[in-house]
């Protein structure tokens, strides 16, 4: 077995939806990023690579190529899950945490949990997540981003 953890912040600006776990949540922001600013599969992605001990998204999909601009980070988690299997690893469990005082997350956990664990190929029950404002302190409490913790074990498909 292998652990990772990663975590990641993404600003607001201008727009009208956030991208969070694959999925578009209206609101009266938009992340600034070079990709879909996808804070929470960002963190992940980084947990995974982190327990395979292969650095971090940044080297392996650095904002200052012009493919990854605006690019699905959908699509980033699907080649960290083809690097994860190259090296004979599934996602034993993740526990993945947003950090946000808005908007609200629990209407769409589950939907989050299903893309992603869509993009890792692996069971629903494996990727849990949970989300909680700062209690208005700090940048998340004054709305000015988004954080996002995660924790992942991987196990050996060969064990
Ligand atoms: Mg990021």
């Amino acid at each position: 077995m292998r652990i990772g953890h990663g975590y990641d912040v993404h600003a607001f600006g201008v727009g009208d939806a956030l991208i969070l776990g694959g999925i578009s949540i209206p609101f009266e922001h938009a992340f600034v990023a070079h990709s879909d600013g996808d804070v929470l599969t960002h963190a992940f992605m980084d947990a995974i690579l982190g327990a395979l001990s292969l650095g971090d998204i940044g080297q392996h999909f650095p904002d200052t190529d012009p493919q990854y601009r605006g690019c699905d980070s959908l699509e980033l988690l699907g080649k960290v899950a083809k690097m994860m299997k190259l090296r004979g690893y599934r996602v034993g469990n993740a526990d993945l945490t947003i950090i946000a005082q808005r908007p609200k997350m629990a209407p769409h956990i589950t939907n989050m949990v299903e893309r992603l664990a869509s993009a890792l190929a692996c069971d629903c029950e494996r990727i849990n997540i949970k989300a909680t404002t700062s209690e208005s302190l700090g940048f998340t409490g004054r709305g000015e981003g988004i954080a996002c913790h995660a924790s992942v074990l991987l196990e050996s498909v060969t064990d």
